[in-house]
């Protein structure tokens, strides 16, 4: 069966020495997760996540969910108890506001605790996520009557949410959306349609689920300004907030799938279900941005968790399994072989996702720290700043940590030669349900073009600007420090391709759109390297003065410098790359007529 450990040591790493968490103090909630309390949250969470969600990932994987022929879902065999157990704990109201029942503490500390979950069973995690997604979008846009009925039960892990925009003719292009939305004159509205691919949208975990939908208004105007948001419950609440009738919201069939077979894929059945507006008519997808934007923040943290997983797991097998001997000899001559750990080969595809994750984790827990600016600072200066990297970095965090954890899980099964492939070790599993990181919440190749076609130019190109700034100004610091040079260096190199791509796309894309879009995706991963080049040297700045002042940990802290100069000796050149193919524009892919495929 596969292992998994919680990074405690590392998140806490990350935040109380790297990013300094403790300068926010000034901020709400952030007093209450002082550094004892953060070490407890965290250890609990990994605690829960390493006993009661990591055995139930293979075993929901086999079982999967069934639905019945009453349209019932049932999940697999044992996450019934741990969703009890999650909702107890507390875990799902870690950052929602005390008023709602939840603790107020950073959105930060859930990002953490995610990750864990995530990593630990992710078919699981998919639960509470969409119910965190939903969450956000009803307390920022839902009326008070909304926030009363719904946010409390939804924070106690006892009623769960959903995300219903996907219908069969209707993925990335949600303006061709049918499901029809008519007004009763009472303030609610009937919604007649077909939903598909909705993840939890039917089980047996939770009392009530709160579906978020989209629909259009009768008499709205087509395309995406005819959009409205809208929350149908599937049992509907009486007036004292107890559960009444059965709306008329069903699942029709549950999806075959590649992996998370413990999540329910649904098709929903809209049949004149009772539902209520969510913010203003024909502004649906604004209120649903808010779900979808900490969704594919969400999503992000997926294909770290899962390259996570899949590390911790082949590096064990590396110590384990004997087979040649090291190219310098033998190292363990009294053996029948020596453990594949010595083979440079396998080192390098281990030291490939380590140096991404380590990485990972520092660049989606920046980004965390800055959503909790962008909704928590008195400053106004602070919170635009915040939310500018915000809206930079989603897609770049999406995109790009999804696309190289997905190839991680495919280098960490490598490494186990063909009892990769076999199920027993859970490494193809991982494969299977990391997969669909790249696709759903958007597919990066729709990240790519939001990051180039949107955030880029957006407000003049400030965001943008202030991350390129903020990375210059961190080298020229550290340009006379001899013991960062190795590291500094080829970030410089790295920051200057990103410069010179940037250029050539406001020279070369405006009168040709095609080469922003031929470019879109290397420009995003140009970019994600940059900011993981970033993280490192930040990371390295820290691993050197604690070593320098000779605090604990040396043996994690001098790894750390091993591994940023293995990521900017073997993976950070890859910006040359990305920079040639951006340059080449669009004329190949373009050329040949749509006939000739
Ligand atoms: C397991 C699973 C769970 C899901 N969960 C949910 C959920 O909970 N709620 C929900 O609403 N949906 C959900 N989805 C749906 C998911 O979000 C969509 O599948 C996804 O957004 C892509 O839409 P599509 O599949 O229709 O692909 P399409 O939109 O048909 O895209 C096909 C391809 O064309 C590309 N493409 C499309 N348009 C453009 C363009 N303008 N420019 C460049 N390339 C383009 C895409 O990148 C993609 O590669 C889920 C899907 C799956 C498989």
């Amino acid at each position: 069966m596969a292992i998994y450990e919680a990074p405690t040591e590392d998140v806490l790493f990350l935040l109380d020495d790297v990013f300094r968490i403790g300068r926010y103090d000034n901020l709400p909630g952030f007093t209450d997760a002082a550094p004892d309390i953060r070490r407890v949250i965290l250890e609990e969470a990994g605690k829960f996540c390493e006993q009661v969600l990591t055995p139930l990932n293979r075993t929901g994987d086999a079982e999967g969910c069934a639905r019945h022929p009453d349209g019932s879902v049932a999940t697999p065999h044992g996450f019934k108890e741990a969703f009890r157990q999650y909702g107890d704990g507390g875990w799902m109201g870690i950052s929602a506001p005390v008023e709602f029942g939840g603790q107020g503490l950073p959105e930060t500390m859930t990002v953490a605790v995610n990750e864990m979950m995530i990593s630990a069973n992710m078919a699981f995690s998919m639960y509470a996520g969409l119910t965190q997604g939903a969450l956000a979008a009803l307390i920022v846009y839902g009326t008070p009557e909304q926030k009363a009925t719904y946010v409390p039960k939804m924070v106690a892990g006892r009623w769960t949410g959903t995300m219903n925009l996907t219908e069969s003719h209707c993925g990335t292009d949600l303006g061709l959306l049918r499901t029809r939305a008519t007004p009763q004159g009472d303030g609610s509205y009937r919604l007649t349609g077909s939903k598909i691919f909705i993840s939890g949208g039917e089980h047996d975990l939770s009392e009530n689920i709160v579906h978020l939908v989209l629909a259009r208004i009768e008499g709205a105007q087509p395309g995406i300004r005819g959009v409205s948001l809208f929350v149908v419950p599937k049992i509907l609440p009486a007036a004292d907030g107890s559960l009444g009738r059965r709306n008329s919201v069903t699942c029709g069939a549950i999806e075959e799938k590649m992996g998370i077979h413990g999540n329910a894929t649904c098709v929903m059945n809209y049949d004149g279900a009772t539902g209520w507006l969510v913010g203003e008519e024909n502004r649906g997808i604004n209120a649903m941005f808010t779900m979808m934007n900490g969704a594919r923040l969400a999503v992000g943290v997926q294909g770290l968790a899962l390259s996570e997983v899949a590390y911790q797991n082949a590096a064990a097998y590396a110590k384990d399994r004997l087979q040649g001997r090291a190219l310098t000899g033998a190292s363990f001559p009294d053996r029948a072989a020596d453990p594949i750990i010595v083979h440079p080969d396998v080192r390098r595809a281990l030291m490939t996702i380590r140096a991404f994750n380590e990485s990972a984790r520092a660049l989606i827990l920046w980004t965390a720290l800055q959503s909790d600016i962008a909704h928590r600072s008195p400053d106004d200066k602070a919170r635009q700043a915040a939310d500018d990297h915000m809206g930079l970095f989603t897609p770049v965090i999406k995109g790009v940590l999804t696309d190289i954890g997905f190839a991680n899980t495919v280098v960490a099964q490598q490494v186990y030669g063909g009892h990769g492939y076999i199920a027993e070790h859970g490494m193809e599993q991982f494969v299977r349900d990391s997969r669909i990181a790249m696709m759903y919440e958007g597919t990066n190749g729709i990240q790519a073009l939001d990051l180039v076609g949107r955030k880029l130019p957006r407000d003049g190109g400030r965001a943008s600007q202030a991350f390129f700034g903020e990375v210059s100004a961190y080298l020229n610091a550290k340009s006379a420090d001899e013991a960062m040079k190795r590291y500094v260096d080829p970030l410089a190199g790295a920051l200057a391709d990103l410069r010179q791509a940037t250029m050539w796309l406001a020279q070369n894309a405006p009168g040709k759109p095609d080469n922003a879009g031929a470019a879109a995706t290397d420009y995003m991963h140009l970019f994600g390297l940059v900011a993981l080049g970033y993280m490192w040297c930040r990371i390295v700045e820290i691993a050197q003065m604690k070593l320098a002042g000779g605090a604990g940990d040396t043996v994690r802290m001098k790894a750390k410098l091993v591994t940023a100069r293995f990521f900017m000796e073997r993976m950070l050149p890859e910006t040359r790359v990305h920079l040639a193919r951006i340059q080449a524009g669009a004329e190949s892919a373009m050329q040949l007529p749509a006939d000739e495929f």
